[in-house]
């Protein structure tokens, strides 16, 4: 749908961590007008709504994604349903009325549990100042027989992962840099380079306001189930280890990763990623 620019300009203003929704629910408030054409009368609309029944609109978590499943090229993974899952997952787990039962005042949104989903490391859904941040990734590993030396995988690799063998001329990774990012296997000519395992990045405790934290990634790439039973178990301890309806990174700055040390974060369980 088209935007007036004054009314662009006023959306922009919205913080980013709502910024989609109120961006649907405007598109939403034009359509139901009958205009294909969002103007500054339907922003005003949606905001005085928004202040009416600012409780209602607080549903107690939020699922985010970035612009990956829209066609962006540099995505890792096609669509699995993560996001979906994630919803059902909070959906079930009765958030809101969990931090209502929590949080003395109205609920606002600042307070809903986020979950942000990035399809690649660039990490456009800022998952690293989210509650739970999910990061897609593809290691790669080199076929070294099929390659020829060309050098488009050390070109393409923003973080210098890749250099040729000054011996042999072939590819050698380091993994201490790669981002698992998947763009040296799609330039790869002669098939040298493949994903050897593909899955998820989990970050667990990011957060903003008064005292900002980056969240803390757990060692590891997950498959899909892994990531939901991981959030499974970060939902059950936040809501036992929360007094006051604050944020997952406060919990966890209190008590530790050590509820996640079983077979979930297991390397032999890790091992079971599934290979490509
Ligand atoms: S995080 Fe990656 S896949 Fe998602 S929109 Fe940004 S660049 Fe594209
Ligand atoms: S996956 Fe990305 S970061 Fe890793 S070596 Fe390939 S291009 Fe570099
Ligand atoms: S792009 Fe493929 S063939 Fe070329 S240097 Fe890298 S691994 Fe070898």
């Amino acid at each position: 749908m088209k935007w007036n620019e004054d009314a662009e300009t006023a959306i922009a203003k919205v913080p980013f961590f709502v910024r989609r929704r109120v961006r649907k629910r405007v598109e939403e408030e034009a359509a139901r007008r009958g205009s294909d054409r969002v103007t500054m009368d339907h922003v005003t609309a949606c905001k005085r709504k928004y202040l009416e029944n600012m409780d209602e609109e607080v549903k107690g978590f939020q699922v985010e994604s970035c612009f990956g499943p829209s066609g962006c090229p540099n995505r890792v993974l096609q669509e699995d349903g993560l996001g979906n899952e994630l919803e059902k997952l909070f959906s079930d787990e009765k958030m809101r009325d969990f931090l209502k039962s929590k949080v003395s005042g109205p609920l606002k949104l600042h307070h809903e549990f986020r979950a942000c989903l990035s399809d690649c490391p660039n990490a456009c859904s800022r998952p690293q100042i989210a509650d739970l941040g999910i990061i897609a990734a593809a290691r790669p590993s080199i076929v070294s027989f099929h390659c020829t030396g060309c050098a488009a995988c050390v070109a393409v690799c923003k973080e210098r992962a890749i250099e040729l063998d000054s011996l042999t001329g072939e590819a050698r990774i380091d993994f201490d840099k790669c981002l698992s990012c998947g763009q040296c296997v799609k330039v790869c000519p002669a098939g040298a380079l493949e994903t050897d395992v593909k899955g998820y990045r989990i970050l667990l405790g990011g957060k903003l306001g008064r005292h900002p934290q980056l969240a803390q990634e757990i060692e590891g790439i997950w498959s899909k189930e892994q990531v939901v039973r991981v959030v499974k178990k970060c939902i059950e301890h936040y809501k036992t280890h929360n007094s006051e309806g604050e944020r997952f990174g406060e919990v966890l700055n209190a008590t530790g990763l050590d509820f996640l040390s079983d077979r979930d974060s297991d390397p032999e369980e890790q091992a079971k990623v599934k290979k490509i």
